[in-house]
């Protein structure tokens, strides 16, 4: 396999990494060696969680010295594996990974994750955990040109921070974490309304006893009917108040049998 060169290749002056016009003559390089080779390559779209709020609380010239320690905590964890590295614009870094498929790419930026966790970066005496969102991209399956390929890996690192930061997605398998996400909030939603039916059944009448508090037995009763019956136009908090306040609550026995409560002004 012939690494591609980044010889004459334009670096950014800041972290000393490629710039993004780099981007298509590695690629090519890339697509050649895949041609005979066989052997997938893969991107990573990394960008910095939440790097606005470094530069408003300490400033751009320390904002400037994040973005370089980011870069040196890429060198140190993924520079080993055969790479090449972007800085892509802003707070985005582009790694293309030469020899390893979406699978190893992903299982190397988690640990890029774990190991930005446990390692703080130390910015005037104060200790800062910095995270960060990727997505991932494999040539040949994802894209078969550098602008499919960017495009798949946008897609994931959207995914990643629409849900939550501080992790990585493969493109391919965007749709599962989609699923993922959807079931989770289903099961918080059922989990919710399961327990205020339970609060609901188990807590009512204590709450009413609370509530009727100081309204005689009569009252009490009507209130009650008038709230099981849901007078819609009244509602029983509205009723209940209006009771509290002395207002009479009497109950109309209607044509067909059934009785309605209602009120009567307050005096
Ligand atoms: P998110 O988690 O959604 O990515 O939030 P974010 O705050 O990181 O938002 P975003 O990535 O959109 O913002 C990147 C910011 O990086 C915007 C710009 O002010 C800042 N920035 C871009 N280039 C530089 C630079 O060279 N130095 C410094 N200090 N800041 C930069
Ligand atoms: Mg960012």
């Amino acid at each position: 396999m012939n690494p591609p060169s980044h010889e004459g290749l334009r670096k950014d002056f800041l972290t000393g990494y490629l710039t993004r016009e780099s981007l298509i003559p590695t690629v090519k390089q890339l697509v050649e060696n895949y041609q005979t080779y066989r052997k997938s390559f893969s991107i990573l779209l990394i960008d910095i969680d939440f790097f606005k709020t470094f530069n408003d609380k300490y400033g751009h010239l320390l904002g400037d010295e994040v973005i370089k320690y980011f870069s040196s905590a890429i060198h140190l964890d993924l520079v080993a594996v055969q790479t090449s590295c972007f800085r892509f614009g802003g707070d985005e870094f582009l790694v293309i990974f030469h020899n390893a498929d979406s699978n190893e790419t992903c299982r190397l930026a988690a640990r890029f994750l774990v190991n930005m966790k446990d390692r703080p970066c130390n910015l005037r005496g104060n200790q800062i955990v910095m995270s960060f969102s990727g997505g991932i991209a494999a040539y040949p399956q994802d894209g078969k040109n550098v602008d499919e390929l960017l495009e798949c890996a946008d897609k994931a690192l959207y995914v990643s921070k629409r849900y939550g930061r501080r992790q990585v997605t493969q493109y391919r398998m965007i749709w599962l974490k989609n699923l993922f996400m959807t079931v989770k909030v289903f099961s918080v939603f059922m989990l919710f309304f399961l327990m205020a039916t339970l609060v609901r059944l188990n807590f009512q009448d204590k709450v009413y006893q609370w509530i009727y508090q100081g309204i005689s037995a009569e009252e009490k009763l009507k209130a009650r009917f008038l709230q099981r019956v849901k007078d819609v136009r009244k509602g029983w908090a509205e009723t209940f108040e209006a009771a509290r306040h002395g207002a009479h609550l009497s109950l109309l026995k209607l044509d067909d049998g059934s009785e309605v409560a209602t009120l009567r002004d307050i005096p």
